[in-house]
């Protein structure tokens, strides 16, 4: 499936699959910090064998909202650097939906997967400030491999820089449009954004990338190695979801198994994901 229809209130919300992804090693990537014998019990609960768990099949899966006035897009996948994903585009025009007619996209952050795919000509583009202005800069990245920071400058450098003349930069959290506010959520990335998405009283949290994997919810403070601050990243790990259980929000998470929709259950002080399929 390649797109899943769904309501906020009034809004006519879209699912909608960018792509897949396979990462190699992804305890070394999603759980690096985290304690052996804890996260095996949390790899057996969710049926990952932690002793053989060499690849993790990661969905792309990128949020479009139609507010009735508005099509709103939230990030918009990986463009042409993986064989297996980019397809974000040709699935909205198989769709009908034509990339002239998306008004609005919001980046949740600059990495190659999300920002990679900025083909919309009529769109007003958003990020946040602190997000350009850290890769535009001397980009401190002290968890990852120098190999995976030079290839990750390498990728976003280009891409920024082909949206300089029209990137619109907001501070914090800020309505865009009726109905639509951008949450600091910064950790993953130093200028890194979620939205809420409200209409008749229901929510949904647009997560982006604070949320990687559902074991995350049941352990917040597991920092995976491309979360750039991880201090903050867990804290907004725990006020996104804390948000989400108290509201009875749905979230909407860009790496989980498609469609990436669902709500939490609170369990102590940690969460659990409850996936609609
Ligand atoms: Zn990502």
């Amino acid at each position: 499936m390649k797109s899943y229809k769904f309501k906020i209130g009034n809004f006519n919300c879209l699912a909608i699959k960018d792509g897949t992804h396979i990462y190699h090693e992804p305890v070394g990537i999603l759980f690096p910090d985290a304690p052996k014998e804890l996260l095996a019990l949390a790899l057996k609960r969710h049926d990952i064998d932690p002793d053989n768990w060499t690849k993790w099949r990661s969905d792309y899966t990128c949020l479009m909202v139609d507010t009735g006035t508005h099509r709103v897009l939230m990030d918009t996948g990986a463009g042409t650097f993986l064989p297996e994903a980019g397809r974000l585009v040709k699935n909205l025009r198989t769709l009908g939906i034509e990339p002239d007619e998306i008004d609005l996209v919001l980046i949740s952050h600059a990495h190659p997967d999300h920002v990679g795919a900025v083909a919309f000509p009529n769109a007003r583009i958003v990020m946040r400030r602190e997000e350009w202005d850290f890769w535009n800069g001397e980009p401190d990245l002290p968890r990852l491999p120098s190999e995976f920071k030079e290839m990750l400058l390498y990728l976003i450098k280009p891409l920024l820089a082909s949206l300089a003349d029209r990137i619109e930069l907001i501070d914090g959290n800020t309505q865009i449009i009726p109905g639509i506010k951008t949450i600091a959520a910064t950790g993953h990335t130093p200028g890194h954004m979620a939205v809420s998405v409200e209409s008749e009283g229901q929510e949904l949290l647009y997560t982006g990338d604070a949320i990687l994997h559902p074991i995350h919810m049941e352990h917040p403070n597991w920092n995976a190695i491309v979360d750039v601050i991880p201090k903050e990243a867990e804290a907004t790990r725990r006020h996104l979801l804390a948000r989400a259980a108290s509201g009875n929000s749905f979230l909407f998470c860009f790496h989980f198994s498609f469609p990436g929709l669902g709500r939490i259950r609170e369990k102590g002080n940690t969460w659990q994901w409850e996936p609609i399929n």
